[in-house]
This record gives structure tokens, C-alpha cells and sequence, in this order.
């Protein structure tokens, strides 16, 4: 049985790790123009909190994330932190808005609680903001730049292969002998296959050199928005969710609201060394797609493609559990040389 992961991002890569940690007997192979460090995971910190996710159902992301969550847990808990990065925080998230937020997921996280009045009046002074709602909760970061060469070394030993290779169209691999595609091309899936509801969500951040940094805070207001998310070495400064915008460069108007925004929030965060200035794509999808599809080669020949992409600002929150209903998927497919190995 032969698979071929498209995309060497956080979802490419957990899809590779858990199918090739399932099935050992199955040629498990990646392909991707693209790795670590330079995937749109490695310029997030890795937050593990659901984000710009769509109209993604809460059943959909409630299951992914929460097994994500437990995920980064046992890596926690089995002193896997030094090698993966998982760091547990406590997060603070407050907003001006006053349309009524539900958070679905608030029992999947550890101490989660609204902010009393008191606590938004008393923050709102020392923001020089206007508070209307908020919450605390306590989660994991597992930043990309340090869990995907963690992870990629795990496949590799696995004896997952890898390859360096931009793919043009699906049925190629299908051509080469592949039996099961599974797509996690991101963005690249405007292209790969023509799905255009993939868009950019522009992040642009910064990373400071911060270490007394022991909290992340999050003040989200609609389409503006500022954070401080502390990582192993560094503190990631945000950011901005520009929908449909494919500008790379570093915008100096975006870096002042950066600026501004969090040493407002956090005045002990000026003068502090800037390491680099990051642009990044979060791939926006109306809702993420991971399901099954089966295709056919010019020459008529059948193959199958499990689609895993459109995870907007949420890949790291949700990947291991799309790659667990990967699996799942795998399992379920009931094709006979699919399972013939199990
Ligand atoms: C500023 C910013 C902050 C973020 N913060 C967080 C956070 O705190 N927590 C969180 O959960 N998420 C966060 N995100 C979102 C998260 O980074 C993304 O959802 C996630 O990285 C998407 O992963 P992916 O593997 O789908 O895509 P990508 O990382 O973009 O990987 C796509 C892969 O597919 C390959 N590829 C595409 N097309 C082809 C092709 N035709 N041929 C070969 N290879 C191809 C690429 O080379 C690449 O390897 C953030 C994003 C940004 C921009």
C-alpha cells in the first residue's frame, strides 16, 4: 500500500506521523515544496485556542482540538517539552465587543472562567481600554519551529520517506503508483485543486526577545486584534487576520498597531530586542475540508484522496485530531488493498 502526503506543514506532517504510526506496513512518503522552518506553522507560536475557523461546526472542532489538547497533555506530561516545545500558560482574552461570545470548547481546557466586572474594569484601566467581556484558561503552546523536526524525525524512523517535489496535479502521484493521496496542501490548495474558497488570513507579527514574559493576553475586536503569546525562547507579538490580502512584505502601518497595541497591553515589553518581523497565510476555508474523495487519472484509473486542509488560524489547535480522523478514515475506507496489511 502505497500513500502520498501532499504538504510538510503541521497537518502534513502530523497526517504522515499518525498514518505511518498505524499502518507500519504501508509506504508512507511526503512531498512538499516546502518544510520546516519555513511553513506557515514555524511563524505562529502555536497557541492551542480554536481561531478564525469559519463556519467550522463546534462538533467538528470540539473533537480535533480536544484531542490535539490531549495530545500536547501526554507530550507534557511525559517530559517530552525540551524536545516538542508544549509549554502550558495561562491566556487571558478580553474584547471591546459587545456581542455575546459562547465558547464551545471551554470545558476541553484546564481553570476556564469569565472575567468578573471588577477584573474587566481593573484591566480595562491598565489597558486604557473598555472592556466589555472576558475569560481565562489555562493551555498548551507547541510551536511549529520546534514540533514539526521532532515530529519529522519520528516518521523518518518509522521509515516514512520524504521528498522535496512541487506537485502539479493529484494524479500524478496516482500515475506513480500511489493508492491513497491525502491533501494538506493549505493554501497551496487554490492551486492543487482549483479550490478557490481557500484564501490568505494575513498574520503579521513579531519576535521579541522577552523572557519575563510568563502570561499570553488577547484582546480581539472584531477585525482587530493584539497578543503576546510567550514561546521556549522567544514571545510572539500580533498580529493582524487580513482576509483575501497576499501582500509578504512587512507593512510599517501593521507593525505600529502591533507595537502600540501590545506594550499597551503589556508596558514591560518595550525596549525589548526584536529577533525578526513574520508574515504569514493562515489558509481560510469557509470550513475546514477533511473528507474523502475518489478521483480518476486521464487514463480512467481510479485512486482515492483524503483532503485535509482550511484550517485557518487554528492548524496547530486541530492537527492531531484531523490526523487521527485520517486514520479513522483509513480504517473506514474498507478497500481491500487498503487494510490487507492491518
Ligand atoms: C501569524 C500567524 C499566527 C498563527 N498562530 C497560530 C496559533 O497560535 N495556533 C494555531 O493553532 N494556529 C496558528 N496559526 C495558523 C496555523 O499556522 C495554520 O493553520 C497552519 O500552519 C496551517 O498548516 P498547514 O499544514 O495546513 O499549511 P502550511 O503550513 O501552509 O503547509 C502547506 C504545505 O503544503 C505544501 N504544498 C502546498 N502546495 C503544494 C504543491 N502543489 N506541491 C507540493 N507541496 C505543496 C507547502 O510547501 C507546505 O509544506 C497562525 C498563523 C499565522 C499566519
Amino acid at each position: 500500500m502505497r500513500v502520498a502526503v501532499v504538504g510538510a506543514g503541521v497537518i502534513g506532517v502530523t497526517s504522515a506521523f499518525a498514518v505511518k504510526s498505524a499502518f507500519p506496513s504501508y509506504d508512507v512518503k511526503i512531498f512538499a515544496n516546502e518544510f520546516s522552518p519555513n511553513t506557515t506553522g514555524d511563524g505562529s507560536a502555536g497557541l492551542w485556542s480554536p481561531y478564525l475557523l469559519g463556519d467550522t461546526s463546534a462538533e467538528d472542532i470540539i473533537r480535533w482540538a480536544g484531542r490535539t489538547f490531549r495530545w500536547f497533555e501526554q507530550l507534557w506530561k511525559t517530559g517530552l517539552s525540551s524536545e516538542t516545545g508544549v509549554t502550558l500558560l495561562p491566556v487571558t482574552n478580553v474584547t471591546c465587543d459587545h456581542k455575546d461570545v459562547e465558547i464551545k470548547w471551554k470545558k476541553l481546557v484546564y481553570g476556564f472562567r469569565n472575567l468578573s466586572k471588577k477584573e474587566l474594569e481593573r484591566l480595562s484601566d491598565e489597558h486604557r481600554s473598555n472592556y466589555t467581556q472576558g475569560y481565562r484558561f489555562i493551555s498548551y503552546t507547541a510551536e511549529p519551529v520546534m514540533l514539526l523536526p521532532w515530529l519529522m524525525k519520528k516518521f523518518v524512523a518509522l521509515g516514512g520517506r520524504v521528498e522535496t517535489r512541487n506537485i502539479k496535479m493529484l494524479h500524478q502521484l496516482a500515475e506513480e503508483g500511489y493508492n491513497l493521496i491525502i491533501n494538506c496542501s493549505g493554501l497551496g490548495a487554490r492551486e492543487l485543486v482549483a479550490d478557490k474558497t481557500v484564501v490568505p488570513i494575513r498574520g503579521q507579527v513579531y519576535r521579541v526577545n522577552a523572557s519575563w514574559t510568563m502570561q499570553c493576553l488577547m484582546r480581539n475586536d472584531g477585525d482587530a486584534c493584539n497578543y503576546i503569546i510567550p514561546n521556549v525562547n522567544n514571545v510572539v507579538m500580533g498580529g493582524t487576520n487580513q482576509e483575501n490580502d497576499f501582500v509578504r512584505s512587512v507593512r510599517e502601518d501593521d507593525s505600529k498597531h502591533i507595537y502600540d497595541g501590545c506594550i499597551r497591553m503589556m508596558p514591560s515589553l518595550k525596549g525589548s530586542k526584536t529577533i525578526r518581523a513574520w508574515v504569514g497565510f493562515r489558509p481560510g476555508r469557509p470550513r475546514v475540508r477533511l473528507e474523502y474523495e475518489s478521483l480518476s487519472t486521464p487514463a480512467g484509473k481510479e485512486f482515492k484522496v483524503i483532503h485535509n486542509y482550511g484550517h485557518g488560524g487554528s492548524g496547530v489547535t486541530l492537527s492531531w485530531g484531523c490526523a487521527v480522523d485520517v486514520v479513522a478514515m483509513i480504517r473506514n475506507l474498507k478497500v481491500p488493498e487498503l487494510n490487507s496489511k492491518l
